[in-house]
């Protein structure tokens, strides 16, 4: 099986990778349909007590400027999302210590009472009590990234805090799925040390985790952090390197459509950072069912800042609007109606995440 994963994504003959496509198009029509889900992402706080190896947010990255939404401000966001015909708020953040677990149970109570808004949350790795009390408030999904299956790579890119033991977002992910939350994953692809090998780890991965929801993205570099520095952060012998690439992307969002057909699956940012004019719509022609339009008000999204040169999206939220609907007719698809809760996790549980309110 890993084997025959490394041979698709160092696939090179472009009729054995029409056949990929072809194959998890069809996969993706049959198990998610042609409704494509849109859901409004509000980056709500950049603080961030980490010090991950690839990200722009990271604690020692002093010159950025950090901000913290207020509780009212995301409210306006969710009744934006309202207007939009939205059916989810996504809610992400640095790993905010700043932001405690009950302001967030509130927040989440209130977004629930108020509108008829999915909520799901993506906040890092936080106490198992904090991630039920937010399940308990009403969150319906999670996402937390493992961002690579190599556990050597893994701890170089993704320290401990201070005297703090190590953490492990597979278990992680494990105690999010008894929560009863809807669960997602994924992997940054083309992290300096990432073979070919591991990538196809990590897909086998997202099956055996039974992913709901699967994001990955290429990795793009940030100037102000260690990975910016080969000698600090090497990449593999060059013949095993996972390129950072919109093919090599496309290759994984088609693989994890195949391995996880009911998954919930975006055609995410960074794809669409690294190719504005068509990542985007090629990756909803090769397994994604998903988009994430960004909500979060100008000011502070050139402060959510986890890699360069994300102006070219800026996009998304209103003007954007009339130019998805007709990139979707486009590609026969739809705009999704409804929470778009994840196949998957339907059949699992036998039931949307939460009752309406
Ligand atoms: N703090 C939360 C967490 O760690 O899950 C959520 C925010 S974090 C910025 C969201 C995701 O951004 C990470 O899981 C990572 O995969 C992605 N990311 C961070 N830096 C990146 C980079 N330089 N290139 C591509 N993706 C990146």
């Amino acid at each position: 099986m890993i084997g025959q994963l490394v041979d698709w994504l160092r696939e090179a003959d472009s009729s054995r990778l029409d056949s990929l496509w072809q194959q998890a198009d069809r996969a993706r029509r049959r198990h998610v349909g042609d409704q494509v889900h849109l859901r409004g992402l509000v980056e709500f706080a950049n603080y961030c007590g980490r010090a991950c190896a690839y990200c722009g947010l990271r604690r020692d990255h002093q010159e950025l400027v950090r901000y913290r939404m207020t509780a009212d401000e995301i409210l306006q966001c969710a009744e934006r999302a309202v207007a939009y015909g939205y059916g989810t708020l996504v809610l992400q953040s640095g790993e905010d210590f700043g932001t405690s677990a009950a302001w967030v149970a509130a927040l989440v109570r209130r977004i629930k009472q108020q509108t008829p808004l999915a909520v799901t949350l993506s906040l890092g790795e936080r106490r198992p009590e904090e991630l039920a009390a937010w399940r308990a408030a009403g969150a319906d999904r999670y996402l937390l990234r493992f961002e690579t299956s190599n556990r050597e790579l893994y701890a170089r890119l993704h320290p401990p805090r201070a005297g703090e033991p190590a953490t492990d977002r597979i278990a992680l992910l494990r105690t999010l799925r008894q929560l009863g939350y809807e669960v997602g994953s994924g992997v940054m692809i083309g992290i300096p040390g990432q073979t070919f090998d591991d990538l196809a780890r990590d897909l086998r991965l997202f099956q055996e985790l039974d992913l709901d929801m699967i994001g990955v993205g290429p990795y793009l570099l940030h100037p102000a952090t260690p990975l910016a520095d080969p000698a600090r952060s090497p990449a593999a012998p060059p013949s095993d390197q996972v390129p950072s690439s919109e093919l090599m992307t496309c290759k994984v969002i088609a693989l994890a459509r195949l391995l996880c057909p009911r998954a919930n699956i975006p055609a995410t940012t960074a794809l669409a950072t690294i190719s504005p004019d068509r990542g985007r719509e090629l990756g909803l022609q090769r397994g994604a069912n998903v988009i994430m339009p960004n909500l979060t008000p100008d000011t502070y999204r050139a402060l959510y800042a986890i890699y360069p040169e994300k102006e070219p999206l800026r996009e998304t939220a209103d003007a954007g609007r009339a130019g998805l609907a007709d990139c979707l007719h486009r590609l026969g698809r739809r705009i999704g109606t409804g929470r778009g809760d994840a196949p998957n996790f339907v059949a699992r549980t036998g039931q949307a995440a939460t009752p309406q309110p």
